[in-house]
């Protein structure tokens, strides 16, 4: 390696003009000092091709702020381009197939890192660059040595030069974190796919939890119970009663009930007997979703601090858990009557951060209910938002809103 330039230039390099290089970049923060230290000496121009990332909605930000600097960082002597390409995950997927549960750092990102390099080469190529190379070894955990191995064998199949480089050296790291600052840019916390989003969301220090629905398999119930009340009164129930009390607690929906019904009882008494019916259910009927205890035990095995934010009565989860043997794997049940507080705000998100001691960066929420994902999500929680069928026709909404979507907690730790 040049003891002055973190790149080799080879004998060929020729300043006048300068030649043309094709700068694969991961992300916005680490092409900036990258191309820093490349602009003086070449016509640069970014190729945003990263597969690799997940989900669609992080790699659009990313992208989006990488064409933002390259906008910003171009001027007339030294004019940055950029090409980007669109998001074909499926690419990352077929590479990553039978890798999906190796640490970071493994034999997918080997394959993650010539799926990358390699459209790159062709592009390169392709368009008559006169080289290639990639912003990945800017990063302390990326391995200069084997991305150098990778673009250089790539060089030679495409036929195009790549430029052998290790841009962490000559504080490239150090520079690209200033650079990031000083242009307010996103720097996100993982390194891109959902298998280190994952890595990233069991190295939290806290998990919220909310109850139904995601630790416990009650949606059924929670379909039926105001209709099979309002049928024991002698009342045909509305067809979409259950949109109408979606997202309320137990007690405005009994408000609702009594309005909407003309229910003669006082509200208290509908309280109550619903609640009885609840109580039933819980205490009788109510099991822990697929997957859910296998977690919860992974969970406290790490020392990861849980708790559950609910709707629902105290009484009611601290039943089901008992029913279901998981009352010891929580600090404490939170409610929204706790808090005052439905979870179309993050009051009893932020309260459960506080109780468990904990910064709101440190902790995760799992939710499966759309409106309960966007509020958490708004409130710049980290979410995990958990399949539940009654919550289906709301998949797009919950699936943008959340950092990662799952059939079953057991895919996070690879089960
Ligand atoms: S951890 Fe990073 S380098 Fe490795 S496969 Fe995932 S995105 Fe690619």
């Amino acid at each position: 390696m040049n003891k002055k330039l973190p790149f080799i230039i080879d004998e060929h390099y020729c300043p006048n003009p300068k030649p043309t290089l094709l700068l694969h970049s991961c992300c916005a923060p680490c092409s900036s000092s990258v191309i820093e230290m490349l602009r003086e000496r070449f016509r640069v121009t970014v190729l945003y091709y990263n597969p690799n990332i997940f989900p669609k909605s992080e790699y659009i930000k990313r992208c989006d702020e990488q064409r933002r600097f390259c906008q910003s960082f171009s001027s007339e002597d030294n004019p940055i381009a950029f090409v980007a390409a669109d998001y074909r995950a499926e690419e990352f997927e077929h590479i990553a197939k039978g890798k999906e549960h190796l640490k970071e750092g493994g034999e997918r990102c080997t394959a993650c890192y010539a799926l990358r390099l390699g459209e790159a080469a062709r592009y390169a190529s392709a368009n008559g660059f006169d080289y290639f190379t990639t912003t990945l070894s800017v990063s302390p955990l990326k391995d200069a040595a084997r991305l150098n191995a990778i673009g250089e064998k790539l060089g030679k199949v495409h036929g195009v030069k790549y430029l052998t480089s290790d841009f962490k050296k000559q504080n490239g790291y150090k520079r690209s974190c200033e650079l990031s600052k000083e242009y307010g840019m996103y720097r996100q916390d993982f390194c891109g796919c959902k298998y280190s989003l994952a890595e990233r969301i069991l190295s939290a220090k806290g998990f919220i939890f909310d109850a139904d629905g995601t630790l416990l398999d009650t949606m059924g119930f929670y379909e039926n119970f105001a209709s099979e009340y309002v049928r024991s009164l002698g009342f045909e129930p509305a067809p979409d009663l259950r949109e109408q009390i979606r997202s309320h607690t137990i007690r405005e929906c009994c408000e609702l009930l009594k309005t909407t019904y003309a229910i003669s009882k006082a509200t208290d008494e509908i309280y109550d007997e619903i609640s009885k019916m609840i109580g039933e259910f819980y205490a009788d009927s109510s099991t822990l979703k697929s997957g859910v205890l296998e977690f919860l035990h992974y969970a406290k095995s790490k020392g990861i601090k849980m708790c559950i934010a609910t709707a629902t009565d105290k009484s009611h989860i601290e039943t089901a858990l008992e029913s279901c043997n998981a009352e010891d794997m929580f600090d404490f049940v939170l409610t929204c009557k706790d808090v005052g507080a439905s979870k179309r705000e993050p009051v009893i998100y932020d309260e459960c951060a506080k109780m468990l001691g904990l910064e709101k960066r440190d902790v995760v929420v799992f939710e499966d209910a759309h409106h309960a994902v966007v509020t958490a999500k708004a409130a710049n929680y980290r979410v995990v938002a958990v399949r539940e069928d009654t919550e289906l026709k709301f998949a797009d909404v919950i699936k943008i809103n959340s950092d990662i979507y799952v059939e079953t907690m057991t895919e996070l730790i690879g089960e």
